[in-house]
Parts: C-alpha cells; sequence; structure tokens
C-alpha cells in the first residue's frame, strides 16, 4: 500500500520490516504482546517489562529506548513473536 515501507531480508526470504522489542526477540517464554501500531506495512509491538518502563517515563524516553532495544524482523517472524508471547 505505502511507498515507503521498509523491507528487509530474513530467513523467510524479502520481507516487511517490523519491529518488537529485545525482549520478545530473546524471551522463549511468553513476556505479553503489547501492539502499538497495527498497520500491516509498519507493525510494532513490545513486552509487559516494555509497557511498564513506557507508563513510568511517559513518553519514549533515551531509558525507555535503550531498554527497549527494538529490534527489526520480517513480518512472519513477528506473526511468529505475536503467537509465542501473547497472553491472554
Ligand atoms: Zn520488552
Ligand atoms: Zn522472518
Amino acid at each position: 500500500m505505502s511507498d515507503n515501507r521498509l523491507e528487509i531480508d530474513c530467513q523467510h526470504g524479502r520481507g516487511i520490516a517490523s519491529i518488537i522489542c529485545i525482549h520478545q526477540l530473546n524471551s522463549v517464554d511468553p513476556v505479553g504482546f503489547i501492539e502499538n501500531n497495527t498497520d500491516p506495512d509498519d507493525l510494532q509491538a513490545w513486552c509487559y517489562a516494555c509497557e511498564y518502563v513506557y507508563g513510568q517515563e511517559g513518553d519514549r524516553t533515551e531509558k525507555f529506548i535503550k531498554f527497549n532495544n527494538m529490534r527489526i524482523v520480517c513480518e512472519k517472524c513477528y506473526a511468529k513473536f505475536k503467537t509465542l508471547h501473547s497472553i491472554d
């Protein structure tokens, strides 16, 4: 849809760049999955711990950005992490 969507090369091949936090990338146990943007061309999510720090900071401060330590994955990886980390 949008012209400025970012694509990355992943183990799945070419995918749409999507953003998750370092905790979601590294944890094999569910850490929560809070989506901040559900635009399929610009997916973004972070975990409960990140949501907590974000709440404390009130904004995407330097402290939050360091804690969040965002990582870019493809949309297939994003879907996989979403399944793994969604708690309800
Ligand atoms: Zn996190
Ligand atoms: Zn991928």
